[in-house]
């Protein structure tokens, strides 16, 4: 079908009472900064009853990058007239003809128009089976032809594109979000993206042969983020060790407590970098009982390091889950290119309590 318009429904932005005009006005925004930054043409954007029209447009963008978005149709809008509808439902019959079965759906967002939603669907579904002789199913069509009777026109459609729905991009504030070179740190920051966070980004650089796919893994964020750039920090894992991460690694003494070491002098720097940046707490990719340091012990310890909320959405995610999220939003491709990483210790602690760590600390010199 040709399409003029598109339609954009957003799901949980229309429960936000009080809040809702502001919702609805920073997606409006996000998607106008969308469609510019593509540079995509098209003449209008209106905000009207729980929905957002793009007027104008020829060119389908791809509004499921836009957070926020619940679904999307492109659509064909015409006059406000049963006779128009008629004659551009007859445009749709081969679509029609080429499906095994289909039904009509209306929505009638304009409650005084002199037909409601089930006789347009009665008129509309008439013309379409006689003249296409396909049947008509109800429960599972094959081919659904949309109406919406808008306040000043109608809309027609077939598709309904499915978006990540969630909130705004960064209309819920501002996060420093720990970034690795692996597959979880990527999905955790969309997560929080997709809650109207705004992440800064921050990667302890291990080595040199990372900070590309630091990049890159920043760009396909970005895909996400309608246009605004995302600030990425990199600072060297050495300079957290005051320079003396081998020397430290190659002691007995603290050969096993390394990692958490790192961790909680990460935690530590991000938490400063979270207040020169102004944000409320840190995003992590962590995962518990993922890897043998990561356990609810050693989550303790590291977590009181930056003294702010540390939020980690993929806590109780299976590793499928998260490899087929990153697949979908298309990190996994990035994260899983070759990369040198850490060598971590052959057994690392597996729970520190508080006041070993912190005599840990002590001694390393690193309080
Ligand atoms: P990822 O796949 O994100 O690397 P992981 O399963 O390998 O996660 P860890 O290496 O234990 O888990 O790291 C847990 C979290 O700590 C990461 O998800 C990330 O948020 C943070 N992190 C780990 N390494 C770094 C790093 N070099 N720079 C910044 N943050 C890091
Ligand atoms: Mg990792």
């Amino acid at each position: 079908m040709n399409f003029n318009s598109i339609i954009v429904r957003y799901g949980e932005i229309s429960l936000k009472g009080k809040n809702r005009i502001r919702f609805e006005l920073s997606l409006k925004n996000s998607l106008e900064r969308f469609l510019r930054d593509q540079h995509l043409q098209f003449s209008d954007i209106l905000l009207k009853k729980g929905r957002i029209y793009i007027k104008g447009i020829s060119t389908l963008p791809q509004l499921d990058k836009v957070l926020g978005v619940y679904s999307y149709s492109p659509a064909l809008e015409m006059e406000k007239k049963l006779s128009v509808l008629k004659k551009e439902a007859l445009k749709a019959l081969p679509e029609i003809k080429n499906a095994n079965s289909f039904r009509v759906s209306c929505q009638r967002i304009d409650k005084g128009f002199q037909y409601n939603s089930m006789e347009v669907e009665k008129i509309i579904g008439e013309i379409l089976l006689s003249g296409s002789r396909t049947p008509v199913n109800l429960e599972h069509p094959d081919r659904e032809y949309g109406v919406e009777i808008g306040e000043d026109c109608i809309y027609a459609f077939f598709d309904k594109i499915k978006g990540f729905g969630g909130f705004p991009y960064g209309i819920s504030g501002k996060l420093v979000s720990l970034i690795s070179s692996g597959i979880d740190s990527p999905v955790s920051t969309f997560l929080m993206m997709k809650r109207g966070v705004e992440p800064v980004l921050l990667h302890f650089k291990i080595s040199e042969s990372d900070v590309g796919k630091l990049f890159k893994l920043k760009e396909k964020l970005e895909e996400f983020s309608s246009g605004k750039a995302i600030k990425l920090h990199i600072i060297d894992r050495n300079d957290l060790f005051k320079g003396r991460f081998r020397e430290l690694f190659g002691d007995q003494k603290f050969h096993s407590y390394i990692c958490i070491l790192c961790k909680f002098l990460m935690h530590r720097k991000a938490g400063e970098i979270a207040r020169e940046e102004k944000a409320w707490g840190l995003i992590t990719g962590d995962n518990l009982a993922q890897v043998a340091s990561q356990t609810l012990k050693n989550l303790y310890v590291y977590q009181t390091a930056s003294r702010l909320p540390v939020y980690s959405p993929l806590i109780g995610f299976e590793k499928q889950e998260t490899i087929d999220l990153a697949r979908k939003i298309g990190t996994y491709d990035i994260s899983i290119l070759k990369s040198q990483g850490c060598t971590p210790p052959a057994a690392p602690k597996t729970g520190v309590s508080i006041s070993v760590f912190k005599k840990i600390l002590a001694e390393s010199g690193l309080e």
